[in-house]
């Protein structure tokens, strides 16, 4: 099993989603994000005239806000110049389709339109989408799949979910075998 492991070159984006996500922000970003929120209380609290000492908590608040805002804002483009490139798609426009469409909107459409993420296939190398089963140049095995539908089935099932054709007959390739021990 750790055999397996630190012998695959997969990327680690596959592996644990969760804990890889977090690590996508680039250090750029967080800095980037420090500064507008500091920048925001700065506007709010230095720069902003305020003789009406009532107003005090309102400002407290907006400054909050706001810089809340402007810094999740420069998290998300951090996000998405290290998103695009693991999945081959053109960094210097999506950039700036997030930076020029206002109001968070060009993040939104980079979410709906990014392509899927590449993988490396382990025989030849080749830069692959990681939702291939196969590979298209080596026909190496990416994915479990079903022998009868050739559709993807967990590691773990003994029967295929959509023909129910049962998998122990299909000869895994050993490399998958190793992952459900
Ligand atoms: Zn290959
Ligand atoms: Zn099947």
């Amino acid at each position: 099993m750790t055999q397996w492991l630190s012998s695959e070159p997969r990327q680690g984006a596959n592996a644990a989603p969760g804990d890889d996500e977090l690590r996508m922000i680039p250090r750029w970003s967080m800095l980037l994000a420090l500064l507008l929120f500091a920048g925001m209380q700065y506007i709010f609290h230095g720069v902003m005239p305020h003789h009406k000492q009532e107003m005090l908590p309102l400002r407290l608040m907006m400054g909050y806000a706001w810089g809340t805002l402007v810094a999740s804002y420069a998290l998300l483009l951090g996000y998405v110049s290290r998103d695009v490139k693991r999945r081959g798609m053109s960094a210097g426009l999506w950039m700036l389709v997030c930076v020029v469409l206002p109001g968070g909107i060009g993040a939104v459409v980079y979410f709906m339109l990014r392509q899927p993420v590449l993988s490396r296939c382990p025989a030849c190398a080749i830069s692959i989408s990681s939702t291939y089963h196969f590979c298209p140049q080596c026909q190496f095995q990416m994915a479990p799949v079903c022998g009868e539908c050739h559709r993807g089935v967990k590691i773990t099932d003994a029967f295929c979910t959509l023909c129910g054709h049962d998998l122990a007959q299909d000869g895994a390739p050993a490399r998958l075998r190793a992952y459900s021990d």
